[in-house]
């Protein structure tokens, strides 16, 4: 990690630590309507309810599961609420702003929860866990596939996941610095990008301000229906200039950004609704 990222990481704890104290939400859909809790939405194939949980954190529900990615259990998420969910746990990397630990508390609570580890954690040897390299594993309805770096010098994997008649990348920290591509990431997303014809929805980390030849790279490779920048710990707001950018790129693609956790939207028929 050069001191650039490793300021800006200590920078993002401290973010946390504020965040984790200031925190008093439920997972719960706040803001009324009638499928206002978790359980009670019910979608189709091919639909998806999103919801932002904070820098890389995210909840998705499809038609069967409820996944969850990168997300620092800091209250906001009550495994309680989610209990009768059939829960799939995603954990890209070890860094502290992408898995914390007290996420495997929730097993005792949820009984059909599933971990899958982007690495060969310590902590995964009862888990599901990818290595070096790209593979592919069926879990439950879930056909995940992987790609893998170590661009900060830890073992990383970003997921590319088909389920419910839906495709999704969630990228983790596998992103460009700005400027020329790195090899390993160009690479990496040349072999996604073939992995399907379409792509519903595709979570970027944004790191290549202020050119993002990464991600608009990205973005053309995979042409997605609903684009997600994220890795913005408390600046949510920032993603404003990349997605003015990728946007004049990019007129046919909706781009989505959050600007607080438990920011959400359905994603139906290719397009993206208000959740409420
Ligand atoms: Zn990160």
């Amino acid at each position: 990690m050069n001191l650039i990222r490793k300021c800006f990481f200590l920078l993002l704890l401290a973010v946390f630590l504020v965040n984790v104290a200031a925190t008093q939400t439920t997972f719960e859909v706040v803001g009324g309507g009638d499928s206002n809790k978790i359980s009670e939405i019910q979608l189709k194939n091919g639909e998806a309810a999103v919801w932002y949980l904070f820098h890389s954190g995210w909840a998705v529900k499809t038609s069967s599961v409820l996944m969850i990615f990168d997300y620092l259990p800091n209250g906001f998420v009550n495994p309680n609420e989610i209990k009768d969910q059939d829960v799939y746990v995603f954990i890209s990397h070890g860094h502290g702003d992408h898995f914390d630990r007290n996420l495997l508390k929730w097993k005792k609570v949820i009984p059909n929860i599933t971990y899958v580890f982007g690495w060969q954690a310590q902590e995964a040897q009862t888990h599901h866990a990818f290595g070096k390299g790209r593979t592919s594993k069926s879990l439950g309805p879930l056909k995940v596939k992987n790609i893998y770096h170590n661009f900060d010098n830890i073992p990383e994997s970003a997921f590319l996941i088909e389920v419910d008649g839906l495709t999704i990348y969630f990228s983790g920290d596998h992103g460009n610095s700005p400027g020329a591509l790195n090899p390993v990431y160009k690479e990496n997303i040349d072999y996604l990008s073939q992995q399907s014809e379409v792509f519903d929805l595709v979570f970027l980390s944004v790191f290549g301000s202020p050119t993002y030849d990464g991600e608009l790279y990205a973005i053309d490779k995979f042409r997605p229906r609903v684009m997600l920048p994220m890795h913005y710990g408390g600046r949510e707001s920032d993603a404003e200039r990349f997605v003015t950018l990728a946007r004049s790129k990019f007129p046919e693609i909706k781009f989505w950004y959050p600007m607080k956790k438990g920011d959400r939207f359905l994603y139906k028929n290719g397009k993206i609704f208000p959740l409420k």
